[in-house]
């Protein structure tokens, strides 16, 4: 029997709050029960926005928590060749074209087509409008010469292509608390062509996520249900890479007391001013219901 592998994989761009903690010991709690094991990832591929003494203080707070985990923590800073091998794969499949598009121009080509055709412009799962192909119309010439040039580019999937290179009826298997698994058909195209390499860096949460969780031989991912779209696009991502599909536990976040979403940017009931408030570790377990 193939011993179960889990992750908790925060980003290192704020301190953890109370939803952070439910999953380190959602995650914790299956490896404890199923005999797996526990692996920590830092994924602090946005420079601009990661910061080292938040990943000490994701260490300290996980550590305080009572969690352990296995060594070495995957940092995803430094395994920029990964993500590089995987986007020559991708390339080598001409399953890529650069995206020259600024934010300002993208958001002007959105607003004349949707002038044009009196419809509202479809947006993806995380709210942004759906990429409206404008770079994947451009022809091969122009293409090279914007590459020699330098412009910056992000790249982006071709979503129907790749979609032809996988099997019809494509989906994944989440599994819940007591292991029983059911399929999840998925629906990428709701994503159209993805960013899979960023502009401003040289890979996306994305790439690098499903390509550390076949490095790392992560069997199941727990993971709040906020990212339960980006599945499909990551086992998309995962068939035209040649990489095994985990399974997944999609679990429920933890609202704040006005039912809103916790998250770094509003300050939300970080462990640490919990901490510091006088909170023990064994209250926030007993208040996650994991006593
Ligand atoms: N790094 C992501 C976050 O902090 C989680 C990624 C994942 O679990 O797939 O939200």
């Amino acid at each position: 029997m193939t011993i179960p592998v889990f992750r908790f994989a925060p980003s290192p761009n704020g301190r953890l709050h109370v939803g952070h903690a439910y999953s380190a010991l959602l995650n914790a709690d299956f490896a404890m029960r199923w005999d797996g094991r526990l692996l920590l990832r830092i994924e602090d591929i946005d420079l601009a926005r990661c910061r080292p003494e938040f990943v000490a203080a994701i260490t300290d707070d996980l550590s305080w928590l009572g969690l352990r985990w296995e060594q070495p923590v995957r940092r995803q800073s430094h395994h920029g060749d990964d993500y590089q091998a995987a986007f020559s794969v991708l390339r080598s499949q001409d399953l890529l074209y650069p995206c020259f598009c600024s934010r300002k121009a993208l958001a002007a080509d959105v607003a004349r087509g949707a002038a044009a055709t009196g419809c509202r412009p479809p947006r993806d799962p995380d709210g942004a409008a759906r990429y409206p192909g404008t770079c994947s119309r451009l022809s091969a010439t122009e293409v090279s010469a914007r590459l020699a040039s330098g412009e910056p580019h992000a790249w982006r999937l071709r979503m129907k292509a790749a979609l032809a290179r996988v099997p019809i009826g494509l989906e994944f298997h989440a599994f819940d608390c007591d292991g029983a698994t059911t399929a999840h058909g998925v629906d990428p195209q709701a994503w159209g062509d993805a960013i899979v390499v960023r502009r401003d860096i040289p890979t996306s949460y994305h790439l690098s996520v499903v390509v550390d969780d076949a490095l790392q031989g992560i069997t199941h991912v727990v993971r709040g249900q906020d990212l339960e779209a980006a599945t499909d696009l990551h086992v998309v991502l995962q068939t035209v890479l040649g990489l095994p599909t985990p399974c997944y536990h999609h679990h429920a976040l933890i609202r704040d007391g006005g039912g809103e979403k916790l998250a770094k940017s509003r300050m939300s009931e970080t462990l640490m001013a919990l901490r510091q408030q006088g909170v023990t570790a064994a209250d926030i377990r007993r208040r996650l219901g994991f006593a």
